[in-house]
C-alpha cells in the first residue's frame, strides 16, 4: 500500500481510508493509495509550516539548497525507467513518451532550478542622501501545490522546483487518478536528504482532500493546474484566507498555418500539436486554421498521417498512442464527438469505438467544416479530436485564432519571418510557437491570457515574483530631529 509522505515519515490516512489506482490500458488494479482526511491534510502542512517557521530550509545557504535540488535531478535521471513504466501503467502514455519527455523533462527542471536558488536577489532604491533603502526578496512560506494527472511527474516537477529553489515548503496533492510518480517523488527527496516537512505529499479526491489543503489557514499561497472551473474554487479558497494563487488552466490553442510555409513540417507538427499523448495537453493544438486555397491538400496530408500513428499498448516503445486516462475522460471525449457532429461539424478521420465504457483506446478523431460558433471549435476536449476551420488572409486568421475564450499557447506556420511576428504580436496567448517551437522548456515562463489562468508558472523572475515576498527595509541615516511634531 502506498502510504502519504508527512513530516519526512510514511504515513496511513486517519481511518484508514484507500483509494484504488487502475491501469486505464487493461483495467486491471494497479495500487493502492492511503486518503487524506482533513486531520491528514492538517498534519501536513502543520509539518510544512514546522519546517518553514522553525526549521532549517529557508534559513539553508541557498548553493545548499541548490545541490539538494541538483541531487534529485541525478536520482530522477537514475530511476528513468521505474519512473516512466509507472506514470505510462497510471495514465495510458506511451511509454516512449514518458521515457523520452515526462522524466527527463522532470529531472531539467530541479537541475535548472538548482541554479537559481543562489541567484535571488532584492534591489537597492535611490531615495533621501540621508536614507538607505533595501528590498529583499524571502521565501514565502507553506505553498499547496495541486496537479492534474496528464503529466503526472512532470506537472509535479514544475510546480516543486521553482517552490523549493526560493526556499518555501509544500504540500503537494497530486491527482487521484495519478498520484503514483509523486509518491516515488517523495522517496527521492527523503534520500536525497531534504529537511522533514520540506516537501509533505497527500492523496486524495479534489473536493475532499484538495479543498481542505487550499482552504486551510496555514497554506501562504495556492499553485494549481487543472481544469478552469477547478481554478474558480481555488480563487473562493483564496479569497477567505487572502491567500495568493496561481492558476494554469486549460486551452484551446490554434496551429495558423499561411500557404508558404513547407509542408512536410507542418504536417509533423499539426499531428505532434493534438495527438501527442492524444491531446490530453493544455496546450493541444486542437484547432487548425489553414487558409482556403490549401485546405484541401493539407487536409488530405493530415489525414493520410495521421493514419500511419500506431495505437496500443503503452508498454509497448513501437506504439505511438496508448488510452485516455480514465474510462471517465472517455466518455466526455465520446460526447464532445458526438455533439461535434450533431452541431454539423464532417468527421473526416475516425476509427473503432468501442462500446465497452470501461475500455479507454479513442482513436485520432479529425473534424472538417467547423465554424467558430460550434462547441468543438470553443470547449477544451483534452482528447485526440483535432477541428479544421478556414481563414481567407491574415486579418481573418488572427480574429479566428482569438475568438475563443481561452489564451494559453498560439502555433504559427510560415516561412516569413515577418510575417511571423506580426501575427505574432496580435495573438492573445502567453506562448506562441514558431514553424513548431513551442516545446517547454524550464526557464521559459509559461502564461495564460483570458480563462487560460493568472500568473506564471516557470521563468526565473517570474519564479520569483511568484514564490517569494518582497520586503522593504528603509534605513535612515539622519541624526537630526524630524519636522514634525516640532
Ligand atoms: P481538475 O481541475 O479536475 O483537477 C486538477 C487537480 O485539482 C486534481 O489534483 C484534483 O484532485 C484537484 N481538485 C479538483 N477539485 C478540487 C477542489 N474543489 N479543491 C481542491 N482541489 C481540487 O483537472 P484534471 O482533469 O485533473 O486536468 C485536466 C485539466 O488540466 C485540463 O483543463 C488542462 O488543460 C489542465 N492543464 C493545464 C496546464 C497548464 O499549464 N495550463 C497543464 C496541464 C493541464
Amino acid at each position: 500500500m502506498n502510504q502519504l509522505y508527512i513530516d519526512g515519515a510514511w504515513t496511513d490516512g486517519s481511518g484508514g481510508r484507500t483509494w484504488t489506482v487502475t491501469n486505464p490500458a487493461t483495467g486491471a488494479p494497479l495500487a493502492d493509495v492511503a486518503v487524506a482526511a482533513a486531520e491528514d491534510v492538517d498534519r501536513a502542512v502543520g509539518a510544512a509550516r514546522r519546517a518553514f517557521d522553525d526549521g532549517p530550509w529557508p534559513r539553508l545557504d541557498p548553493l545548499e539548497r541548490g545541490r539538494l535540488l541538483r541531487r534529485l535531478a541525478d536520482r530522477i535521471r537514475a530511476e528513468l525507467d521505474e519512473l516512466a513504466m509507472t506514470d505510462t501503467r497510471n495514465i495510458g502514455k506511451p511509454i516512449r513518451d514518458t521515457r523520452g519527455f515526462d522524466v527527463p523533462c522532470a529531472a531539467d527542471l530541479f537541475e535548472s532550478y538548482a541554479g537559481l536558488a543562489d541567484k535571488i536577489a532584492g534591489s537597492c532604491y535611490g531615495t533621501l542622501p540621508d536614507n538607505v533603502t533595501m528590498q529583499f526578496r524571502e521565501p514565502m512560506g507553506v505553498i499547496a501545490a495541486i496537479v492534474p494527472w496528464n503529466f503526472p511527474l512532470t506537472n509535479a516537477a514544475i510546480k516543486l522546483a521553482p517552490i523549493l529553489a526560493c526556499g518555501n515548503t509544500v504540500v503537494l496533492k497530486p491527482s487521484e487518478v495519478a498520484p503514483l510518480s509523486a509518491l516515488m517523488l517523495a522517496r527521492l527527496t527523503d534520500e536525497v536528504g531534504f529537511p522533514p516537512g520540506v516537501v509533505n505529499v497527500i492523496h486524495g479526491a479534489g473536493a475532499e482532500t484538495g479543498a481542505a489543503l487550499v482552504r486551510h489557514p496555514g497554506v501562504d499561497k495556492i499553485t494549481f493546474t487543472g481544469r478552469h472551473q477547478t481554478g474558480v474554487e481555488m480563487l473562493e479558497a483564496a479569497k477567505i484566507g487572502m491567500k495568493g494563487v496561481m492558476l494554469e488552466l486549460g486551452g484551446k490553442s490554434p496551429s495558423i498555418v499561411f500557404p508558404d510555409a513547407p509542408l512536410d513540417h507542418v504536417v509533423n507538427g499539426v499531428i505532434t500539436g493534438i495527438f501527442f499523448h492524444l491531446g490530453q495537453v493544455c496546450v493541444a493544438a486542437s484547432r487548425l486554421l489553414v487558409q482556403r486555397d490549401q485546405h484541401d491538400e493539407l487536409l488530405q496530408r493530415i489525414v493520410a498521417k495521421a493514419q500511419t500513428l500506431r495505437q496500443g499498448d503503452p508498454t509497448d516503445p513501437q506504439n505511438h498512442l496508448g488510452c485516455l486516462a480514465t474510462p471517465l475522460h472517455c466518455a466526455h471525449v465520446r460526447r464532445c464527438v458526438e455533439q461535434a457532429q450533431q452541431e454539423g461539424a464532417r468527421c473526416v478521420l475516425s476509427g473503432p469505438v468501442s462500446d465497452d465504457p470501461q475500455n479507454c483506446f479513442y482513436p485520432p478523431t479529425i473534424f472538417d467544416g467547423v465554424t467558430p460558433d460550434m462547441t468543438i471549435a470553443r470547449q477544451e476536449v483534452f482528447g485526440p479530436v483535432l477541428s479544421v476551420l478556414t481563414f481567407r488572409d491574415t486579418d481573418d486568421a488572427v480574429r479566428l485564432a482569438n475568438d475563443c475564450e481561452f489564451g494559453l499557447m498560439a502555433n504559427i506556420w510560415t516561412a516569413d519571418g515577418g510575417r511571423a511576428l506580426h501575427v505574432a504580436r496580435q495573438l492573445r496567448a502567453g506562448r506562441i510557437a514558431v514553424n513548431g517551437g513551442g516545446a517547454l522548456r524550464p526557464n521559459v515562463p509559461v502564461f495564460g491570457y483570458k480563462l487560460s489562468g493568472i500568473g506564471a508558472e516557470l521563468g526565473f523572475a517570474e519564479t520569483v515574483h511568484e514564490y517569494t515576498n518582497s520586503k522593504s527595509i528603509l534605513y535612515s541615516l539622519a541624526t537630526e530631529k524630524t519636522s514634525w511634531p516640532e
